[in-house]
């Protein structure tokens, strides 16, 4: 764990809040300690609610890195990442992840709730719906 990074991450939380969005900031890290790339939260500026740090790392590194190069990085983040940012980062290949606070901190210092999970009815329909699926994956 590199506290330099990590503490780069918080400054570019801040700098996503000076800039109207929520207080997030992340960046991608090389096995050198070089700085591939940074990203704020820009949900609101962006009116994108996948705008998150982590998740646009995580589809910048699946676009712009080969699977070795990802997988020796390390994403520094103000904050443990999110479940929809948690599912993008496991298939981008990114090699780890080092959080500040983590999601139970965040929601400690928050006064709302979090967001309430979308009900869901399944699976259903087998037979149909596994046809398009069957021989995909090796
Ligand atoms: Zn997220």
């Amino acid at each position: 764990m590199n506290e330099q990074h990590l503490r780069r991450a918080i400054a570019l939380a801040a700098e996503a809040r000076e800039g109207g969005n929520p207080p997030f900031g992340s960046l991608l890290v090389s096995p050198d300690g070089s700085v591939l790339a940074e990203e704020r939260n820009s949900t609101i500026t962006d009116e994108d609610i996948s705008a998150h740090p982590e998740l646009k790392l995580a589809r910048w590194a699946a676009r712009s890195l080969d699977a070795a190069t990802a997988a020796g990085t390390t994403m520094y983040t103000s904050c443990e990442p999110c479940g929809m940012c948690a599912g993008a980062l496991a298939r981008s290949g990114i090699g780890r992840v080092v959080f500040a606070l983590s999601g139970d901190q965040l929601n400690g210092l928050k006064t709302s709730g979090g967001f309430p999970a979308v009900p869901t009815d399944g699976p259903h329909l087998y037979d149909e719906a596994k046809m398009p699926v069957e021989g995909y994956y090796p």
